[in-house]
């Protein structure tokens, strides 16, 4: 198996109009290193959801697609696997660094295909996707085993093993990062890997796996796209996929997690949230609200598993909280993800346009509560039949109520007063996720202390920052099993250890 020892040729040109690129990419899954239709050449329609204009076709793999994608991956991942650790670490170094040449080609074809305001958020995920390459990149030499203090007459050593062929199936909302958390990682300790696209948001992570088929050898990456139940349930029963690593909802997680037990494999599963930020009476009040509007994703229309989507506010403070959170977001502009101005750009698909709509129906209706709605509807007339939401902020609402509990996947977040620092840590607790959690405060003992009770895999004190390659990130609860974005991630996931003893008496 070759690797190019030097220099990494890209010879695929950035295209800069990502509807030339969308055409382009049409009607193609990637298997073996070669672009190619489905087995049945049916397709399915990818929309831009800012027009409802369809860009392109995506191929709609199904069962004979991953049987075949999984054939390739199985018999590449032997030479791979041969590979020094450091020599791989390389070739994903050198993806990290093509993607690189291809962040604004990237950026733009997943505001595109997602209404993901491109300054925002598209462009800064393209750039992520790259990090996440480089970073991992680096972590070959530390797939290391150990010596074990057995017997005296004996050489014992743990070996970290690949796993063989790994499944990645993702979502719609950060494709290509979630992804890369997987494969980045997945690839480096020695495995090949499928991933199954999300119907929404095929696209750009087809043309990641084609760029980065330019440094691989065929078959290490392949990815399909297809609809879940006939492209993702095959992928996960498929006997030759040895692991499974999958972001999406808790339901699906758990269909998941049932299959791989048929077959007695590991999951790693993010599922969920509806992450709690808690402001205490003595709060920087102007720094927490700049925390949750990047908390709460404003820019991305709050899809996101780690929305800061229930804002517990001390009473002392709640309605400067609120009259300045409400300021900021209408200072935010809606409109076409593909313009620099835009900070917000639309909802992902109709179905979720819907379920976004109802919630806001039904928090409106809510004895008590007010919808603060947020920000203006772009005006253009190219972008009448878009998936605009305006932001909406409610005040008046308890941690019981189903906008409360419930994960809305939109740009909707809940202000509730509170006053007895005891119930508010079970307010933010009482919850059947656990992904992230934020706490802010001028006190060190409060914010120690609050950071120890809170259930949820991800806290920051005085921020809300996002995922980060090497901060260990997942949850607790519903929101998931395992971590990603480490090297123990890659070690406890992406390895199996293996004992050898050397009997030297
Ligand atoms: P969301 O509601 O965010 O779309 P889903 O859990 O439905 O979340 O989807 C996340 C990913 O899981 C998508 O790629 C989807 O196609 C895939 N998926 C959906 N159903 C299944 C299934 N039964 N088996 C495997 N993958 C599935």
């Amino acid at each position: 198996m070759a690797i190019a020892a030097t220099a990494i040729a890209n010879t695929l040109i950035p295209i800069p109009d990502p509807e030339v690129l969308a055409r382009q990419l049409s009607g193609k899954l990637l298997i073996d290193g070669t672009l190619t239709p489905a087995i049945s050449g049916k397709t399915f329609p990818v929309v831009n959801p800012a027009t409802g204009k369809p860009i392109a076709e995506a191929a709609l793999g199904e069962k004979s697609d991953v049987d075949a994608a999984v054939a390739s991956a199985a018999k590449a991942q032997i030479g791979w696997a041969k590979l020094t650790a450091r020599q791989r670490g390389k070739a994903i170094a050198d993806c990290g660094k093509l993607l690189s040449e291809h962040v604004e080609e990237l950026g733009r074809l997943i505001a595109l295909e997602t209404g993901k305001a491109l300054r925002t958020e598209s462009r800064v995920e393209a750039n992520v996707l790259a990090d996440v390459f480089v970073f991992y990149g680096g972590l070959g030499s530390e797939l290391k085993g150990e010596t074990v203090p057995f017997n005296n007459d004996m050489l014992t050593v743990t070996v970290r093993e690949p796993i063989g062929v790994v499944g990645a199936i993702i979502p719609w909302n950060v494709p290509m990062m979630l992804m890369a958390l997987k494969i980045a990682p997945a690839m480096v300790a020695g495995n090949s890997v499928v991933v199954k696209s999300a119907e929404e948001a095929p696209l750009a992570v087809l043309r990641t796996c084609e760029i980065m088929n330019q440094v691989l050898p065929p078959g290490v990456f392949n990815i399909l796209s297809g609809y879940g139940p006939e492209c993702g349930a095959p992928l996960v029963a498929h006997p030759n996929v040895g692991k499974v690593a999958f972001t999406g909802s808790v339901d699906t997680g758990k269909i998941v997690y049932k299959t791989a037990a048929e077959k007695l494999i590991t999951v790693t599963l993010e599922l969920g949230g509806k992450s709690p930020m808690i402001v205490m009476p003595d709060a920087d009040v102007e720094r927490a609200v700049a925390g949750a509007i990047v908390g709460m994703r404003f820019t991305r229309q709050g899809q996101s598993c780690t929305a800061a989507s229930r804002i517990f506010v001390h009473e002392k403070v709640h309605d400067e909280f609120v009259t300045k959170l409400k300021a900021q977001v209408d200072a935010m502009k809606m409109g076409d993800p593909l313009d620099e101005q835009t900070d917000i750009g639309t909802i992902i698909s109709r179905q979720q346009y819907e379920k976004v709509s109802s919630y806001i129906k039904l928090g409106e209706e809510t004895p008590g509560a007010t919808a603060h709605e947020c920000s203006t509807m772009p005006t253009d007339p190219r972008l009448k039949d878009g998936l605009f939401v305006r932001p909406v902020i409610f005040t008046g609402i308890t941690n019981a109520s189903r906008v409360a509990r419930e994960e809305i996947f939109g740009p909707v977040t809940c202000v509730i007063k509170w006053r007895d620092y005891e119930e508010v840590i079970d307010a933010a607790n009482d919850s059947e996720y656990g992904l992230a959690a934020t706490v802010w405060t001028r006190d060190l003992k409060t914010a120690l202390d609050a950071t120890r009770r809170l259930q949820a895999g991800f806290v920051q004190v005085n921020q809300n920052i996002v995922v980060q390659p090497g901060l260990s990130y997942g949850g607790v609860k519903q929101s998931g099993l395992g971590k990603e974005a480490t090297l123990e991630a890659m070690l406890d996931h992406f390895t199996q250890k293996k004992t050898i003893i050397f009997n030297i008496a």
